[in-house]
């Protein structure tokens, strides 16, 4: 299954990921991205590649 790398020290809080692909990314407390999967079920593949596509610093890479 894939599974998502996320670089903590790019993200800078734009939150596009989660408007995006709410199922996958959200921003915690401190404005950072956070996964709500571990590993990302196929159903939810091209969503999180969307996400991950929009991010404007390149935080977010899928891998699978
Ligand atoms: S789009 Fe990128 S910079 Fe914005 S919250 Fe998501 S991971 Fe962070």
């Amino acid at each position: 299954m894939a599974t998502i790398e996320v670089d903590r020290d790019r993200c800078e809080g734009h939150g596009l990921c989660e408007q995006t692909a709410p199922e996958v990314y959200r921003l915690d407390d401190d404005g950072e991205v956070e996964l709500l999967v571990g590993e990302v079920p196929p159903e939810l593949l091209v969503t999180a590649e969307a996400g991950a596509r929009v991010c404007p610093v390149a935080a977010l890479r899928v891998r699978r």
